[in-house]
């Protein structure tokens, strides 16, 4: 048995016994980076700290454990040689637009170069954003290439499906006033539940209203880029896009009750066609596995899904989440369009997507929806239908609605198929 020497623990719970004076001030929504100040949520000087929270999302747990069993020096400092991004994003004037962007920070990708001289003076900060290159390839793609629906073109995409794409990986940075804004709440009452229901994690949310930022411990967000990144946030490019949340068992596993993967699969290909025809494809990946609920709700409300009386049927599907999570869905779209105002986007010209909730957040946000493009019937696993026909019924993009008969009648397997 072997443990890390430990000093005594400094408390930064409340202004002044942790002491906040050397922390730099941050300006949220400042025109430049200067102006805006560093972002400090590392744990080395309790001292400088100006954020609630810390780095990497819910691998600050992972993080722990490594110091807890000696594999990872508490005080490391990472070194930022050659991690610059592979490409410019960036700055945007909607980054300077009060209450514009929210949940993540603008500077993220150049915290190593815009407060360069900070890091130097021995401030310990760290990027929330990372962009690098990357090439995908899917058989779903394979099979559009054959069909016909898709070219390979030798740069954007190759022959054998290879798809060449930048990618952005995005932690949540929140800053709280501007979230309770979102949610039309006061930020006092955002700060209590935030609180209460991380089993007080996080005493600064309620004893240090003057500490604004807060790096919640959850999954962040994947960009997938198809085309010139550069090319964005000019009004005359065109732009595709498919905002998906994450579904790992369809995502990944191909797990046939959703229709996860298929529609991932139909955005990818409509961001590969606007890339070829000069315009930039955009995949936003958002970690809210089960509409936010998580794995274990999901696998439980499939399981009463199935084994309800009648079968697992469309006009029973979001009752049968609510009886078990208590609401339908805690994905809470209002945050979804900062990205875009990251990117500097403010026209969508091809938006893959029937969700009348992510739609309805993007025009609330000013953000134009030129064309809704459908999921092609085809490329619906047979037992997904009672997820499609449901979310027909309730309001989602389609050129049909099923009817009450139709939503009643049974479609999905049963458990033991
Ligand atoms: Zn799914």
């Amino acid at each position: 048995m072997s443990s890390p020497p430990f000093s005594h623990v400094v408390l930064s719970s409340h202004p002044g016994t942790g002491g906040s004076v050397h922390a730099p001030e941050i300006r949220w929504g400042a025109a430049t980076a200067a102006e805006r100040g560093p972002v400090v949520a590392t744990l080395t000087d309790p001292r400088r700290r100006n954020a609630i929270g810390t780095h990497a999302g819910a691998y600050a747990l992972y993080r722990a454990l490594a110091v807890a069993s000696g594999a990872l020096d508490r005080d490391h400092r990472p070194d930022f040689t050659d991690t610059a991004p592979a490409a410019g994003i960036g700055p945007h004037p909607q980054w300077a637009e009060p209450g514009n962007i929210v949940s993540l920070d603008p500077w993220g990708h150049l915290v190593p170069e815009v407060f360069a001289a900070q890091i130097a003076a021995g401030l310990d900060l760290r990027p929330t954003i990372a962009v690098t290159r990357a090439h995908i390839n899917m058989p779903e793609l394979k099979d559009a290439i054959v069909k016909g629906r898709l070219t390979p073109d030798g740069a954007i995409l190759h022959a054998n499906g290879d798809v060449r794409v930048t990618k952005a990986a995005i932690d949540p940075v929140w800053w709280l006033p501007g979230i309770a804004a979102r949610f039309k709440v006061r930020e006092a009452a955002l700060r209590r539940a935030l609180f209460e229901q991380t089993g007080g994690m996080f005493p600064e949310l309620v004893t240090r209203p003057d500490l604004k930022v807060f790096l919640p411990p959850i999954g962040g967000m994947t960009l997938y880029f198809f085309g010139d990144v550069a090319q964005l946030g000019r009004p005359e490019t065109r732009v595709a896009c498919r905002v998906h949340d994450e579904c790992n068992g369809s995502d990944v596993f191909g797990s046939d009750i959703c229709t996860c993967r298929p529609y991932l699969a139909h955005g990818i290909e409509v961001c590969i066609e606007m890339a070829q025809q000069g315009g930039v494809g955009l995949v936003v990946y958002n970690r809210k596995e089960g509409r936010a609920l998580g794995e274990v709700t999901k696998f439980l409300v499939y399981n009463a899904r199935k084994r309800q009386a009648g079968g697992d049927r469309a006009e029973t599907y979001f009752e049968r989440t609510e009886c078990v999570a208590g609401v339908q869905d805690m994905r809470f779209q209002e945050l979804m369009p900062d990205v875009f105002h990251w990117l500097g986007i403010t026209r969508i010209d091809r938006w893959a997507s029937m969700s009348h909730m992510k739609l309805g957040a993007l025009t609330q946000a000013g953000i134009e929806v030129v064309e809704q493009v459908a999921i092609p019937d085809d490329l619906i696993p047979s037992d997904a239908r009672v997820e499609m026909d449901a979310k027909k019924a309730a309001g989602y993009f389609s050129h049909d609605t099923p009817s009450e008969e139709e939503l009643a009648l049974p479609k999905g397997r049963g458990l033991e198929e």
